[in-house]
């Protein structure tokens, strides 16, 4: 392969190429051969060529997954056949009762056994290998066209591999991911939102939001299952229809069973269950599904689904516990959350001894009462929560738990926010809430000063030795190094702070706007108002932010994703013009900190390497990430692939001939990690 920076559209096709290739690998096979760091490499080698030559952008390049302005409504779609549900059955009994019907009707057909993904039924299309549309269930006839959202979800492929059939219909299920929903529901109550009660909800609102922006925000992903109405025809079981969608570039699911008798179709159902936590998708039940198609036709369908097959659904596994109190939580925006402390439990795998209860509403709602004997579940497999309390246990012992009206931590007064379920502790001077924000400030996507953990922030803020975020920068190193956090002295770690603290503050302005902690300004919310600002102090009185918020006025309130962005704008610009936020500013000036929007390319204009580009490889004795960043701070520019313009090939230990070879081939000089930093720290010139 000789693509190289000279041939840009060739480059640029391999990469789309090449990330396709690393998604599938990851997505459809489960097994990813590069990490995080080197796919984002590739991936943002791609948008910087699309950005000089969008001439040869592909429409169907991974980056054009997110696609124009917000929408009003989705439109229909007619499904043929329709998209049916299936018949359920709760017990061995009936499911025998489903095998004695069949056998009436055919015989010498096999069972297939599936997980029943808990998610939300997909219809899937493609015309020239190509996704052109993905619509809802619906009401099984006309469901509503997602094609936008959809085309956000990484797992979905967007061109098929070459021996698909053209057209093609396929259907299946797209579902939140586990850790995906705890973030998004902790996102959500930060936000003074009411959480989602399960990761099917989450997803079904994520594939209904309006603007694909925020769909793409939302950890989703997708498994295949069934045919559609057309081009997959030709298949004479199930099982090879799947190992072919799987060919063609789906993900499918990693487990089903064959099984001749129903003994068989027992013990199959019996493994799924002890099976159900380990999938990446959340299942509420077996699918058994006859295997060969031929019969499909002889068994039909009923109006609720098809004869050929049933849903076995297991009982949602919960546990018995008793509430022993209800304590009362501050967050980092003073939001107070009641968390019920529970006589530790086993369930699903995990012993459990707290479960938020999120918010004053719903302890009154659920009648949860301190002394309760309460049913606890986990919602998307992983959040404890109460599923409701069990009155008939009470002993009249039981308190009813009143939100205290001060806050627990500092005693300041509390509020509720028109139109929020959330009650806020309005003292900006809270402990708590300083904690919980310098926790944020100081997180990965923040300024990512990782040596600072929890117990290190709660000691620092209980010492006074901080008093804001900001104070970070003034923190004197001895005395970080002589704190006491959990019985040792923090020691060596404080240096690894202070240098954190350097590398943050020529940190991007997207990055500090998030890490400041304004409401509704998440990761990507806060790159969009980056992008339009050069400098922190613009956004003071930004005059695109005001713009935004008259747009709205124009445009009425159906427009859901209009309102979050207003939201964000007026939270910006409300913060700026706090008196907390015109200190910041003032703060950030006197520090010498000036976040600026990232430039376009990596182009620090000096510097020992500048203008050279380097490509890093091999197992190094420190993150890659971290050299990278030296070397983009020394002028270079940090590469995915070896090119013509790589002048250094930085290799580490267990290189693969290829890497080296290539980089002989093309005159790049091949280092080590030593010669680097050599390069790195030129030594002083003697006068
Ligand atoms: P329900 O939504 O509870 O009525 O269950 C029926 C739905 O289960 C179907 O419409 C599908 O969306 C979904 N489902 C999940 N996994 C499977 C599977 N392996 N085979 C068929 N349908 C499935
Ligand atoms: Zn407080």
């Amino acid at each position: 392969m000789t693509t190289t920076d000279s041939d840009p559209k060739a480059r640029m096709d391999w990469l789309v190429k090449e990330i396709n290739r690393h998604d599938r690998l990851y997505y459809v096979e489960a097994r990813p051969v590069i990490g995080d760091r080197d796919y984002d490499l590739l991936y943002e080698e791609l948008l910087r060529l699309e950005r000089e030559h969008p001439e040869f952008l592909d429409p169907d390049s991974p980056t054009q997954r997110v696609s124009g302005a917000p929408i009003d409504g989705f439109e229909q779609v007619r499904h043929e056949p329709p998209m049916q549900s299936l018949d359920k059955t709760h017990s061995k009994g009936e499911l025998t009762d489903f095998d004695a019907m069949v056998r009436k009707e055919v015989e010498g057909f096999t069972y297939l056994v599936e997980p029943k993904v808990d998610g939300v039924s997909i219809s899937l299309r493609y015309e020239g290998r190509r996704l052109v549309r993905a619509a809802t269930r619906g009401n099984g006839t006309v469901g509503d066209d997602v094609t936008r959202n959809v085309r956000t979800i990484r797992a979905v492929p967007l061109v098929l591999a070459a021996d698909a059939p053209d057209p093609l219909e396929v259907r299946g299920e797209v579902y939140m991911t586990r850790d995906g929903f705890a973030k998004l529901n902790a996102r959500e109550e930060e936000a003074g939102r009411e959480p989602f009660a399960n990761p099917r909800n989450a997803c079904a609102g994520s594939l209904k939001q309006l603007d694909a922006k925020v769909a793409a925000e939302r950890p989703l992903d997708l498994v295949v299952y069934n045919a559609g109405g057309i081009g997959c025809d030709g298949f004479a079981t199930h099982s090879e229809m799947i190992a072919a969608f799987r060919r063609w570039g789906f993900p499918v699911s990693p487990w089903s069973r064959s099984c001749r008798t129903m003994d068989e179709v027992f013990a199959a159902i019996d493994e799924l269950e002890g099976l159900r936590h380990t999938f990446r998708f959340e299942i509420d039940g077996a699918v058994v599904k006859i295997d060969e198609r031929r019969f499909y036709d002889i068994l039909g369908a009923t109006a609720h689904g098809p004869r050929w097959a049933r849903a076995y659904k297991y009982a949602p596994e919960r546990a018995e516990t008793v509430v022993e109190s209800i304590t009362v939580q501050v967050g980092r925006t003073g939001i107070l959350t009641p968390v019920a402390e529970l006589r530790p439990t086993e369930l699903a795998g995990s012993v459990i001894a707290r479960a938020t209860l999120h918010n004053a509403d719903q302890v009154a709602r659920q009648d949860i009462r301190v002394g309760d004997h309460v049913w606890l579940v986990k919602a998307g497999d992983v959040i404890p929560a109460i599923e409701s309390s069990i009155p008939e246990k009470r002993t009249g012992a039981e308190r009813v738990f009143e939100m205290p009206r001060a806050c627990p931590v500092c005693g300041g007064e509390t509020a509720r926010t028109e139109g929020e379920v959330a009650i806020r502790c309005v003292n900006p001077a809270c402990p708590a809430q300083l904690a919980r924000r310098i926790e944020h400030f100081a997180s990965r996507n923040a300024l990512d000063i990782r040596a600072l953990g929890e117990t290190v922030i709660d000691a620092l803020v209980e010492k006074g030795m901080v008093g804001d975020p900001l104070d970070l920068f003034t923190l004197d190193a001895d005395a970080l190094a002589a704190l006491e956090v959990s019985g040792h002295r923090f020691g060596k770690n404080a240096t690894t702070v202070t240098g954190a603290l350097t590398a943050a503050r020529s940190l991007p302005l997207h990055r500090w706007l998030f890490a400041i902690g304004i409401p509704n300004v998440g990761v990507t919310v806060a790159k969009d108002i980056a992008a339009e600002h050069a400098h922190l102090s613009d956004l003071e009185d930004s005059a695109v932010l005001r713009n935004v918020i008259a747009n709205d006025a124009l445009k009425g309130k159906e427009r859901k994703i209009l309102e979050i962005k207003v939201e964000a704008a007026r939270a910006v610009l409300a913060f700026f013009a706090s008196d907390y936020g015109r200190r910041f500013l003032a703060r950030m000036a006197e520090l010498g900190i000036d976040p600026e929007a990232e430039r376009q390319e990596a182009v620090a204009t000096s510097g020992p390497l500048v203008g050279l580009g380097c490509v890093l490889t091999g197992t190094l004795s420190r993150p890659r990430g971290e050299y990278a960043k030296l070397i983009e701070a020394a002028g270079g520019i940090v590469q995915g692939a070896v090119t013509s313009k790589t002048r250094y090939l930085i290799a580490g230990a267990n290189v693969g001939a290829t890497k080296t070879e290539k980089a002989r081939k093309l005159g790049t000089e091949v280092i080590d990690e030593a010669r680097l930093l050599e390069l790195l720290n030129p030594p002083a010139i003697e006068p």
